[in-house]
């Protein structure tokens, strides 16, 4: 069965997948949605019976229709290969009743990795299919670990070249040497003065911007994006449910048919969307836990139905989930509408004009497989904490959230469900914040004196990820004012 994607705004012709991750965004800047959700096609039994890029393909294949099984399976050798320092790509670990999926064994140990190994597969295969010409230009705002991950995928890539804005001040110092040290010869990147939401804000307009679009295309290129919105990132994220819940069933940790809850430490809200997808496609999920840090407008909005970005932006030890505008929520807002794409754009203008919008009770109601969560900074420093004092485990900022919600979620809650909690990152790339909750005296310590103390806390080798920047030169220093990133980016692509 075809599967075709529609805008989330309605103001466009469906398009097949290929022509969806080429576009990123739809052109009435909505996000591009499957007509619907396809069905697993193969027993959960069977599945358990696959590794992990086989089951890639048996998730994908439903959702790339336009794919022959010879791009596809290209594609997914191309990504989950020795670059991941673990073969089971996303190894399940049980810690305290509870399983860590871990999604940090890619080039950059984030689950970014997970998506972005893949994505600059899809999209030069998506290129070639639809005789497109030009040189492809990501564009990209991050809130640290997206541009890392994305770097990594696409330096070097035939045909391609990439720009990641980050906020100067929002990122954690490892974070920002994975990326100034970056290498590859079509690799840009730079800091702004302003916050992620502000970098976010700024490619989204150029992204919109007619003019420019036409100026690229007499210069020989055309943007696409690699951030979360695009369909190829989020396809490949649905996969490690599946995978996930079929290891728990192989082994015998769930009955046939058992319900599991996913929990995932959300920022942009694509990682649980893809948590909802496998749902959607049958896999048996009780509850979706989403979790959120101080920035905590996703806990606000499942409680109240009110979705409000006009409050204070906090810095927390969990960067890559301080975020006000989930950009992906577009997308279940979509779904719980009723795929009412008017009632959609509505939403999404007063999003933009008042940062706020009410949903009604309806679609409220539609949200009854979501739980919302936060954890302070405190009670995130003190999940990590615990967890590694009663197991000697070590987690990151960004999982600690999730943990801590879950926690949290389970005492008040009284739910015994199984649960499998989204481990987001390595230890090692927050390493000040992970050391500093465990031992307070850790403050004074030097970036890379913290990660040698982390590998013997934890008993851990330190990743080549990490080895790997300790020395490498900082080859990118540019920055500039939020108001300036489309001048920069003609600068960098010398537009005439
Ligand atoms: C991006 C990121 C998140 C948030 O994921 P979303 O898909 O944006 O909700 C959580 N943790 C880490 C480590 C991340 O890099």
């Amino acid at each position: 069965m075809e599967i075709l994607y529609q805008s989330t705004r309605g103001g466009q012709e469906p398009v097949r997948a290929s022509e969806a991750i080429l576009k990123g965004l739809a052109e009435d800047g909505g996000l591009f949605v499957p007509e619907k959700i396809p069905k697993l096609d193969i027993s959960l039994k069977q599945l358990g019976d696959m590794n992990y890029k086989e089951v890639a393909y048996q998730v994908m294949k439903l959702f790339l229709t336009d794919f022959t099984e010879d791009e596809l399976k290209n594609c997914i050798d191309r990504a989950y290969d020795k670059k991941f320092d673990n073969e089971l790509i996303a190894p399940l670990v049980e810690k305290d009743g509870v399983w860590y999926l871990e999604l940090f064994h890619g080039a950059t140990i984030a689950f970014k990795d997970m998506a972005l190994s893949i994505l600059p597969h899809l999209l030069t295969t998506s290129a070639k299919k639809n005789h497109v010409e030009n040189e492809i230009v990501i564009l990209t705002a991050t809130s640290g670990d997206t541009g890392k991950a994305a770097l990594a995928g696409f330096a070097d890539v035939e045909g391609t070249s990439i720009i990641v804005f980050y906020p100067k001040n929002g990122v954690s110092r490892v974070q920002e040497r994975q990326m100034v040290t970056q290498k590859g010869k079509n690799t840009s990147v730079v800091g702004i003065t302003g916050n992620f939401d502000d970098a976010q804000n700024g490619v989204k307009a150029m992204f919109g911007n007619k003019e420019l679009a036409e100026k690229m295309n007499a210069n020989g290129y055309q943007f696409s994006s690699a951030n979360s919105i695009n369909i190829g990132r989020l396809v490949p994220q649905v996969v490690y449910y599946v995978y996930a819940y079929t290891r728990l069933l192989k082994n015998g940790k769930l009955a046939e048919g058992e319900k599991i809850n996913f929990v995932v430490p959300t920022g942009n809200f694509g990682n649980i969307l893809a948590a909802y997808y496998a749902k959607n496609m049958g896999l048996p999920v009780e509850k979706l836990i989403c979790a959120s840090n101080e920035n905590k407008v996703l806990f606000d909005f499942f409680e109240t139905g009110i979705y409000d970005r006009n409050r204070e932006f906090i810095l927390t030890t969990s960067p890559s989930m301080d975020i006000l505008i989930s950009s992906n929520l577009e997308r279940l807002i979509y779904k719980i509408a009723g795929e009412d794409a008017d009632k959609t754009r509505e939403l999404m203008k007063s999003l933009s004009s008042k940062g706020k919008y009410t949903i009604t009770d309806t679609m409220k109601a539609g949200m009854k497989d979501f739980v919302g969560g936060y954890a302070t900074e405190e009670e995130c420093a003190a999940e990590i904490r615990r967890l590694y004092e009663k197991t000697g485990y070590v987690m990151d900022t960004h999982t600690a959230v999730a943990s801590a919600v879950y926690a949290a979620y389970r005492k008040e809650s009284g739910d015994k469900t199984k649960t499998v909690i989204a481990s987001t990152a390595s230890p090692y790339k927050f390493a000040n914040s992970v050391m500093q909750a465990i031992d307070e005296s850790f403050k004074e310590m030097e970036d890379f004196a913290l990660i040698d103390e982390l590998s013997s806390t934890s008993g851990t080798r330190i990743p080549n990820a990490i080895e790997e920047i300790r020395t490498a030169p900082v080859v990118h220093d540019t920055v500039c004012e939020t108001k300036d990133m489309q001048k920069t980016v003609e600068a960098i692509l010398r537009l005439s």
